[in-house]
């Protein structure tokens, strides 16, 4: 690295190490949109023309219902669908009946929280922590009120990680699950979920563990079987697959003692007059029509995302991530909430005098998209002591100039407001 002076911004650093992945062609949405700088990745991600294609394909060449007909149609359907399960279990190294497809993350987390909440008893504890998003909050707060069951929540430290010297305090005999994010939606932390996990199992091995996948899907290798957790949960649509689907692992033995979530098609053996008896797992968890179309589509991403291969979208965007922290830390009035080493491609931050609506509503018409909001997580907007922050969340497809336009347009906007 370099370092040189320019006119308008100072010192700066050249680097030498850049080297772009370079795949922004194969996302249709950037060429109808020629000045997109689309930063809102932790939200959504664009889709790759060979998703929207396999969509299509599904829609015009064997559209019908899965696991129903005998006619060829229906057979490609079925063969498609199954196959994406394979795909999806092979991502995360788990075995294809340990996968079942759902919504996505919120469906997969209300799921567990109904089926396997069912086992829980009165005074049964449930541990979180301050940096859940809204998800992996509600459906263990309507469970705790339904019976009689307590929350606790892991402290987060100042500089955004996870108080984890807290967490052999925090649990008990009467300690059920803990569930975690494995990436913060809103500060980017990366939690040590292995060694969490360890720890919580070395004490009680009974302890079910789920994960939060939603975010660290796209960013990091995810094997559940090293993680040694119990469920992981995830959405196709923030791995460039289409929304309305999304996974949920769950370790095979436990899927036994879950009662069904929805009742309907599909899911069952045998339906008499006044009592029925359940399909086998992972589709006795999958009643009715499913999305078809997505869960195919979210095989074809994964496909996609393979070939570029997780090493180098690593490399990249914490290239990336790092060129848009120095230019950050430039600015005088932005405050960066939690930043540390180990972090995905999302930043959290403030400008003094500035609100982050304001902030967000003036770089759109720069055609520059970021989120301000509470992100989904108000708890820990609370530990942060704010209400709101702006958030700017990278992708493999974004290029330096896209964080280079955007900082300086933000530079822009903070003069505008001031
Ligand atoms: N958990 C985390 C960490 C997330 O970032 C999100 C999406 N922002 C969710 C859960 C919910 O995902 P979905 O809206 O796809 O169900």
């Amino acid at each position: 690295m370099e370092s040189r002076y320019d006119d308008r911004r100072g010192k700066i650093t050249i680097r030498n190490d850049l080297v772009e992945l370079n795949i922004k062609n194969d996302f249709p949405i950037f060429s109808n949109n020629k000045d997109l700088i689309y930063l809102d990745n932790a939200s959504t991600t664009q889709k790759p023309q060979v998703v929207i294609n396999k969509l299509i394909e599904f829609y015009t060449k064997y559209n019908s219902n899965i696991h129903r007909a005998e006619y060829k149609l229906a057979n490609i359907a079925t063969k498609e669908y199954e196959e994406s399960r394979q795909i999806v279990a092979d991502f995360i190294n788990a075995n294809k009946l340990e996968i079942i497809f759902t919504r996505g993350t919120t469906e997969s987390i209300n799921l567990i929280a109904y089926s396997w909440g069912n086992n829980l008893y009165e005074d049964d504890e449930i541990l979180i922590s301050e940096m859940e998003h809204h998800s992996n909050i509600i459906p263990w707060q309507m469970l705790a009120k339904q019976k009689n069951i307590k929350i606790k929540y892991i402290p987060i430290l100042e500089n955004g990680e996870l108080d984890i010297k807290s967490i052999k305090d925090l649990i008990n005999d009467k300690t059920k699950l803990v569930s975690l994010t494995h990436m913060s939606n809103t500060l980017g932390t990366i939690n040590p979920v292995n060694k969490i996990i360890k720890k919580i199992k070395q004490y009680n091995s009974d302890i079910k563990i789920l994960i939060d996948g939603a975010q660290s899907i796209s960013h990091i290798d995810i094997d559940v079987k090293k993680i040694n957790c119990d469920f992981f949960v995830f959405s196709g649509h923030k791995i460039m697959g289409p929304t309305g689907v999304g996974a949920l692992y769950i370790k095979k033995k436990l899927m036994n003692e879950m009662v069904p979530f929805l009742m309907g098609g599909q899911m069952i053996k045998e339906v008499n007059k006044f009592d029925s008896t359940w399909n086998d797992s992972p589709w006795k968890f999958e009643a009715g029509t499913s999305n078809i179309a997505q869960v195919i589509g979210f095989g074809e991403a994964i496909n996609y995302f393979n070939k570029l291969d997780i090493k180098n979208i690593n490399t990249y965007e914490n290239m990336l991530l790092n060129i848009l922290i120095e230019r950050l830390k430039e600015i005088k009035p932005v405050k960066i909430y939690g930043h540390i080493k180990n972090q995905g491609p999302v930043i959290s931050f403030n400008i003094k005098n500035c609100h982050p609506y304001d902030v967000s509503k003036l770089l759109d018409t720069y055609n520059i998209a970021i989120r301000s909001g509470h992100h989904c997580t108000q708890t820990l907007m609370k530990s942060l002591g704010t209400d709101y922050t702006n958030r700017v969340s990278l992708y493999a497809y974004n290029s330096l100039n896209d964080i280079n336009y955007f900082v300086d347009r933000l530079i822009d906007v903070i003069k505008i407001l001031n």
